[in-house]
């Protein structure tokens, strides 16, 4: 049921960002039930039991919806419901259908410390309850432009948020604009011992290329004490596309064959080096190939290729082999 592999795979993102995993039920006597619902609904924090979320076929089965449910669950309020929204935003009362003014009411809530998130998966959409369409019910202050209700995943702070509940000690953070550019902490200068961060790139549609820019870390047999390791997808369960490389060698350059790719960074107790600072950028082609052998065609080949198309092809092959043509595009 492809349902069940959207829900796991929203889910997943948690369990790689955050202390909170989530795993199968077996003999638990408090757990959540997703159930087909009328709407989409969750409670707020634990009920005990079997406590349900609901979600809708086809209302709220976006990643960042089903996030937004289960984040309820965990315990967070609306974004715009918080103590201080009325510095962010305003609530165009007039707007909001007869009846669900409730929805807009504000929390006495603490917000753990951490700043207002336009982009949070808690926010509602500017025209959510709306009476009228085209009429606004929420407009972010000063700048009323600003995109509010993204339904992508969880924004940067909204992983912070559950690390800072949850009391984890987490590295993990979230780039999700088309392109950008992230580094080890302290970087240029030597990044701390015992660190282990995650980044996750989620890009909408496309594919995501990464290059290194620089790179430096301390090298060891295997690279088993700091290394660099990249997967394609949310959760280090996915295909790996750059297992762990350390050293000064040559600089990484990695396609994803979707639009989420994991970077992961370890170092051990004794650090030396100065680190790494990485870049990506979405393509709409390309790949890595990590396989001994393999065949590279154009885009819908053998038919014509599309008109305006970069790819980028990346060849790496298993440690102590040698790739024959190297990495071009
Ligand atoms: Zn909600």
């Amino acid at each position: 049921m492809a349902e069940r592999s959207w829900i796991a795979d929203a889910l997943q993102e948690v369990s790689t960002l955050t202390c909170v995993k989530f795993v199968n039920r077996t003999t638990e006597t408090d757990y959540v039930y997703v159930e087909r619902g009328q709407s989409c609904w969750s409670y707020f924090g634990k009920i005990g039991g079997r406590q349900a979320v609901g979600l809708v076929k086809n209302g709220c089965m976006d990643k960042g919806a089903i996030q937004h449910e289960m984040n309820h669950a965990l315990g967070f309020i609306h974004e715009q419901a918080r103590s201080d929204r009325d510095k962010f935003v305003k609530i165009m009362w007039e707007h909001i259908m007869t009846g669900e003014q409730g929805n807009f009411g504000k929390v006495n809530s603490k917000n753990l410390g951490l700043p207002y998130d336009y982009s949070s998966v808690m926010h509602y959409g500017a025209y959510d309850f709306s009476r009228t369409p085209g009429k606004p019910t929420i407009v972010p202050v000063p700048n009323p432009s600003v995109p509010i209700g993204q339904r992508e995943g969880l924004s940067n702070l909204d992983v912070a948020k559950i690390n800072r509940l949850y009391k984890c000690n987490c590295c993990s953070s979230v780039l999700a604009k088309t392109k950008g550019s992230f580094f080890s902490v302290n970087y240029p200068s030597p990044y701390p011992n015992n660190s282990n961060c995650l980044w996750l790139i989620r890009i909408r549609r496309n594919k995501i290329f990464l290059q290194f820019e620089a790179f430096d870390l301390q090298s060891s047999p295997d690279c088993s004490s700091d290394y660099i390791k990249v997967y394609g997808g949310n959760s280090k369960n996915s295909p790996v596309l750059l297992d762990k490389y350390c050293g000064q060698g040559p600089l990484p350059s990695i396609v994803a064959s979707g639009s989420t790719m994991l970077v992961e960074f370890a170092s051990d107790e004794t650090v030396t080096a100065t680190g790494f600072k990485a870049s990506y950028n979405r393509v709409s082609c390309g790949g890595t190939f990590t396989d001994s052998r393999g065949v590279i065609t154009s885009p819908n080949y053998p038919n014509k290729y599309p008109k305006n198309r970069a790819c980028f092809w990346v060849i790496s092959s298993p440690v102590g082999y040698k790739v024959k043509n190297g990495f071009f595009h």
